[in-house]
């Protein structure tokens, strides 16, 4: 074990001399941080909300003008700014990307992030002409805090419903209404308990999801306890909230999810959840889920 941790230490030094921008090792642009949840002990890297702002700095630098950003707001002295691509001309695709509404779960930032830099490093955004707006950390005291929570105690991701008073649903509104309705809307999470990555929907369009998963390695997914389709999963025997319906995707029931609101709406034809595992070693569990997010663009494009 010891001489295995040698050996991403290495590696990481290495990428580190290079690392100008995120698409270096991502373990270097995180912290540690060791979360105690019900006695046991967790490793958590996280992602904070200066290093998310230093990347939109790096990124403006870079891609001047391939890309706007603006801050939707301030609470709790925390700035909530969005990415919005430029120069789409007559978007084929519109995406919405939410990450971080978990405090806990901010490698779906830095996820986000990376996967919206590399697109925009190959021009992908343009040539396929998708437009792709991104909220990407949606919870920066949770963050910073490493709580999954906001700043006022509430889990956001169950407060996208009629006569919300949440900021963040404003905020998201504020987005659809200036960019969208959108083909494809993805909220980015992670879970520190459940093996394996995971597609969560709410009902509609499964075919979409696995023919997104296709390209992703049957190994890392999430399973069934028992192997069979349909069946719960893991911890979860909750039948209102996880069901498996293949391995890597899973339906859900919860209410007032980002997700749920978007398609109920009709401010997204399509919206996911898309969850990155722990359990999953660092450095393939953010590469996969970047590649699921490029999968989910890809599929759009197949099945339209
Ligand atoms: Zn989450």
């Amino acid at each position: 074990m010891k001489r295995v941790c040698f050996a991403v230490f290495f590696v990481v030094c290495a990428l580190n001399l290079n690392a100008a921008n995120l698409s270096g090792s991502y373990v270097d642009m995180c912290s540690k941080y060791l979360k105690i949840i019900n006695n046991k002990e967790y490793e958590i890297y996280v992602f904070n909300f200066s290093k998310m702002v230093d990347s939109i700095e790096d990124f403006k630098k870079r891609f001047p003008d391939k890309f706007e950003t603006s801050n939707l707001g301030t609470e709790s002295d925390y700035k909530y700014p969005y990415l919005a691509t430029k120069h789409v001309e007559a978007p084929r695709y519109k995406v919405f990307i939410m990450a971080g509404q978990h405090g806990t779960e901010s490698l779906s930032t830095l996820s986000a992030l990376r996967w919206f830099e590399n697109n925009l490093s190959s021009d992908f955004f343009e040539k396929e002409r998708v437009q792709v707006v991104m909220l990407p950390m949606a919870n920066p005291w949770g963050v910073d805090n490493v709580v999954r929570k906001n700043h006022n105690d509430i889990d956001t991701n169950r407060q996208f419903i009629d006569g919300s008073t949440m900021s963040l649903k404003a905020w998201v509104d504020k987005l659809v209404s200036k960019y969208g309705p959108y083909d494809l809307s993805l909220d980015i999470h992670g879970t520190l308990f459940k093996e394996g990555l995971f597609i969560v929907q709410n009902g509609s369009d499964i075919e979409f999801a696995q023919q997104a998963l296709k390209s992703t390695s049957h190994e890392i997914l999430s399973k069934s306890d028992s192997g069979n389709y349909p069946d719960y999963r893991g911890t979860n025997t909750n039948p209102q909230k996880y069901l498996m319906l293949a391995p890597g995707l899973s339906t859900s029931e919860t209410l007032g999810t980002f997700k749920s609101y978007m398609e109920s709406s009709g401010a997204s034809t399509r919206a996911f959840t898309l969850e990155y595992s722990d359990k999953i070693d660092e450095n393939i569990k953010i590469v996969a889920l970047e590649n699921l997010m490029q999968q989910m663009v890809f599929t759009m494009r197949n099945v339209d």
